[in-house]
């Protein structure tokens, strides 16, 4: 999928949950419509050696994975990030699921790389997920605007190296340095 399609698809997921341009997306509200649980690592003790591998070999590498028991898919996630990166790295594995990625088991590091899944899929999910989160024509308006990345990154919960993201991937600082030019 292109970028444009992937900001289609993700305007599609938002809307779905009436959400307006300048609203934040709550993952674990898709989590519940979709039946696709998220689970905090704090609750799950169902895996002694996924336990053991995430607490002690990699405690502050990964961030989410999607796991499946035989029976459904499930997300489990690490409850020690902050809301900003639980909300983001919840997403990118609700991108995997609206891009209809195979879902075999995808750790997502820090980074928000996932292993299990191609470098294509992993572009897309990340493209997907900062779509999901902070809309291309909020993002835009928002640089148009001249507001600081910090107030965008507070309106829709997310980091502020998210928001600088999506507004500049967003072409408002060219239509706001272009309108200025004209002055
Ligand atoms: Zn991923």
């Amino acid at each position: 999928m292109n970028k444009a399609a992937l900001g289609r698809l993700a305007n599609e997921v938002r809307t779905d949950f009436g959400l307006a341009d300048d609203q934040p997306f709550d993952p674990f509200r898709w989590s519940s419509e979709n039946g696709i649980p998220f689970i905090s690592l704090r609750e799950f003790t169902a895996d002694e050696a996924a336990m053991r591998h995430f607490l002690e070999e990699r405690p502050h590498v990964w961030s989410a994975a999607l796991l499946h028991d035989g029976r459904r898919h499930f997300v489990i996630y690490n409850p020690e990030r902050s809301p900003e990166r639980t909300r983001s790295d919840l997403t990118h594995e609700v991108a995997h699921f609206e891009a209809e990625h195979d879902p075999s088991p995808a750790w997502t590091d820090e980074g928000g790389g996932c292993g299990g899944t191609t470098k294509a899929m992993e572009r897309e999910a990340a493209e997907l997920a900062g779509a999901i989160l902070v809309p291309l024509e909020g993002a835009r308006r928002s640089a148009i605007r001249g507001l600081a990345p910090q107030s965008v990154a507070r309106r829709y919960q997310v980091s502020v190296e998210m928001a600088e993201w999506r507004m500049r991937m967003s072409g408002g600082y060219e239509i706001r340095r272009r309108a200025r030019a004209k002055r």
